[in-house]
């Protein structure tokens, strides 16, 4: 029997030949193929800088430290997300307030914003869901009122546009974070990257992610350098960079045949799904439906080879989270989206006969 997961990465012999070359080269670390990973990042989004990074958890995390985030300070973010999003502000030591989605986009809704702003309130974290760009001009507009960071999470947006920008040029944001994870739009297998128009930010973002060190004037031309601050070790590798380099190159592809299959199904399944908005141009990350009785449609489309996924538990409701006094009831767009939502193949190598078999699948298991 024919299986299909909800997403899953797309390698091809470039992709091999890439990394191929690294492992027979002199840096596996450290290296050349990192900088031109950020540079051809910085072209195709259009940002002036770009850090590359070990996972976006870890870039999250980054944004939060050069954000200047700490005990006291309130960041807003989307229950409707993974986890890094809102883990980010405790590593930092800050707190979390979430605001609740817009029902058809299952974005994170300007309004409820807000109205979790207090003056403890230092930034913003959009979630761009399934690869849709929130509406940023809006959210700019509304940081830049209560003089707030906004750091995008756009692990699912590589690949995306907004107003005709790319998602990631940081037009309307001060940063903006990528996951290279197997399932997102393109992968370097562990891998993030953070791009910004802010030189001071840059610099900032560059000495956290090596143990804070720095090596300026005469220090260049020595063993020495200095240590001013507390940084990590979130250094990407060459090898992950060349093959990110090489996944870059066929992401308008990508792009192509995941609206297309977005189309198909929109067409062909007849079951509510999420809309995409005029402003925006999606690189679909994910393609989520609604189901009645989900649980017991999970299970049979797992009997019948489709291996779905529910993204995602509202981050509110995990028990982490309720320790700071969340609970049921506190975000009920959100949570009504989690009841039904599940999320059905979608990735570039599908083909048109996978995709008449999952749909006819689908809409049999639903009759
Ligand atoms: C995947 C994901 C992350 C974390 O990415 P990693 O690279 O796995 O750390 C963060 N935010 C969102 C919305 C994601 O989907």
């Amino acid at each position: 029997m024919q299986t299909y997961t909800y997403g899953k990465q797309f390698l091809d012999k470039n992709d091999y030949q890439a990394v191929l070359e690294v492992l027979q080269s002199d840096y596996l670390t450290c290296g050349p193929k990192v900088t031109e990973f950020e540079r051809a990042l910085c072209a195709y989004t259009g940002a002036k800088y770009c850090v590359a990074v070990s996972n976006a958890t870890a870039a999250l995390h980054l944004t939060m430290l050069v954000s200047g985030i700490g005990q006291g300070d309130e960041v807003i973010t989307s229950p409707i997300t993974f986890l890094s999003s809102a883990n980010c502000v405790r590593f930092a030591g800050g707190t979390v307030k979430f605001a609740d989605i817009e029902a058809d986009t299952a974005n994170v809704d300007v309004k409820e914003i807000e109205k979790q702003i207090t003056p403890k309130t230092k930034a913003i974290i959009p979630v761009h869901f399934a690869g849709q760009s929130c509406d940023m001009e809006k959210i700019h507009e509304l940081a830049k009122k209560h003089n707030l960071f906004i750091v995008e999470d756009a692990a699912h947006a590589i690949g995306s546009e907004y107003k005709g920008t790319k998602v990631g040029s940081c037009k309307f944001s001060d940063m903006a974070v990528f996951s290279f994870h197997p399932v997102k739009n393109i992968t370097t297998g562990e891998g993030g990257a953070i791009t910004t128009n802010s030189e001071k930010l840059y610099k900032k973002l560059l000495s956290y992610r090596s143990h804070g060190t720095h090596k300026e004037g005469e220090m260049t031309h020595t063993w020495e350098y200095e240590m001013r601050e507390l940084g990590y070790n979130y250094r990407l590798t060459d090898i992950q960079a060349a093959l990110g380099i090489s996944q870059l190159k066929k992401l308008e592809q990508f792009k192509k045949r995941r609206r297309e299959i977005v189309q198909f199904y929109n067409e062909n399944l007849g079951l509510p799904h999420l809309i995409e908005k005029e402003f925006s141009n999606a690189c679909f990350h994910l393609y989520p439906v609604f189901i009645e009785k989900r649980k017991e449609f999970y299970f049979k489309a797992k009997e019948k080879g489709l291996n779905l996924q529910v993204h995602y538990i509202p981050v509110h409701l995990q028990s982490y989270y309720q320790e700071f006094g969340y609970k049921k009831g506190d975000f009920p767009k959100a949570e009504a989206y989690y009841e039904k939502c599940i999320s059905l193949p979608l990735y570039p190598s599908l083909t048109g006969d996978d995709l008449i078999t999952i749909t006819k699948t689908v809409r049999e298991l639903l009759k």
